[in-house]
């Protein structure tokens, strides 16, 4: 990934506190507002890494952040490609959704005048179906997570994005919503980094068991999730896996319960894989109902969604 000073100008950085104008200087990157605390002590570097974070109003902990020298804090195994691809059929949805996102940037590039930047936000791991995306050299990414990695250029907080203004064409936010304790907030910094029809595009559990431990908070049905960015012009929303795939994570979790172990928890939830693959064969309203991930791709501005308009929305099986 090309280096965030590389990419952006540097006054589209911004200081998690304050909001002020970040400066970069041999490494060290402070806040250009005299009297924000960071301007005189420089924000944490980790792995090379600046850590852009409000740590006094974020579930992020700067001891554990130094300690660890920003690994992620959760354990993200490596299992081998087959045993990954049972455990987590592929997201048939994101390619596609991903690639009409770039469509729709692409076009507006002739007004824009630059080339779409796009902001993954939990880009730590490149997203399920988004490899096509981070090889597509017709936009550039712009990355930050909890932790450090090879695909971020930072590390921040979703509540307090360090970026200024519209400075972005796109989002993508993928299975990061549940993670995040206000997703209102969030939503609402996704929507100011955003320039006017710009483009979001969001992917987030519904019925799915709790996981990565405490750092697990919330969950959305398609309406609800629709109406998280009911400040955005819907392009397309629905379900990206359905009742089969949330039937095999209950089993996986029911088993966990019954046994103690987390280990046959998985094994069972690998035995039932199929029922994944029955997703594609259900009712597409009732497994809307019980969908086990649902996504939203739309854009910045047009009229604000209503309370009324919300209850229209809904596809599912009632
Ligand atoms: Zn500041």
């Amino acid at each position: 990934m090309l280096a965030i000073t590389t990419l952006l100008d540097e006054r589209a950085l911004i200081c998690p506190r304050c909001g002020g104008t970040l400066t970069c200087a041999d490494d060290s990157w402070r806040c250009s507002e005299p009297s924000c605390p960071h301007a005189e002590s420089p924000f944490m570097v980790v792995s090379g890494t600046p850590v852009l974070v409000d740590f006094e109003r974020s579930v992020l902990s700067a001891e554990e952040i130094a300690a660890s020298g920003g690994a992620s804090l959760v354990a993200r195994p490596d299992r081998p490609g087959i045993v990954k691809r049972m455990l987590h059929p592929a997201n048939t949805q994101a390619p596609r959704i991903a690639q009409r996102m770039v469509e729709l940037l692409l076009a507006d590039a002739g007004t824009t005048g630059r080339r779409p930047r796009i902001l993954v936000i939990g880009g730590g791991t490149v997203g399920d179906g988004l490899e096509a995306l981070y090889a597509d050299d017709r936009v550039d990414l712009v990355a930050f997570d909890v932790y450090a990695s090879a695909n971020v250029q930072l590390i921040g907080d979703g509540h307090q994005i360090p970026l200024a203004d519209g400075v972005m064409d796109g989002v993508i936010i993928q299975a990061v919503l549940e993670h995040v304790l206000e997703p209102v907030v969030v939503v609402g910094e996704i929507r100011r980094v955003l320039r006017e029809g710009g483009v979001v595009y969001a992917d987030t559990p519904f019925m799915q068991q709790v996981h990565e431990g405490p750092y697990d908070f919330t969950r959305f049905s398609e309406s609800g999730h629709r109406y998280l960015f009911r400040d955005f012009e819907q392009v397309e929303s629905g379900q990206v896996a359905g009742a089969g795939t949330s039937l095999r994570w209950s089993i996986n979790y029911f088993v966990r319960a019954l046994t103690r172990s987390v280990a046959l928890g998985r094994i069972a939830g690998l035995a039932f894989f199929w029922l994944s693959h029955l997703d594609r064969v259900l009712d597409a309203g009732h497994s809307l109902d019980g969908a086990n991930s649902v996504y939203f791709l739309g854009r910045r501005g047009g009229p604000v969604m209503t309370p009324p308009q919300v209850i229209e929305h809904y596809r599912g099986g009632m």
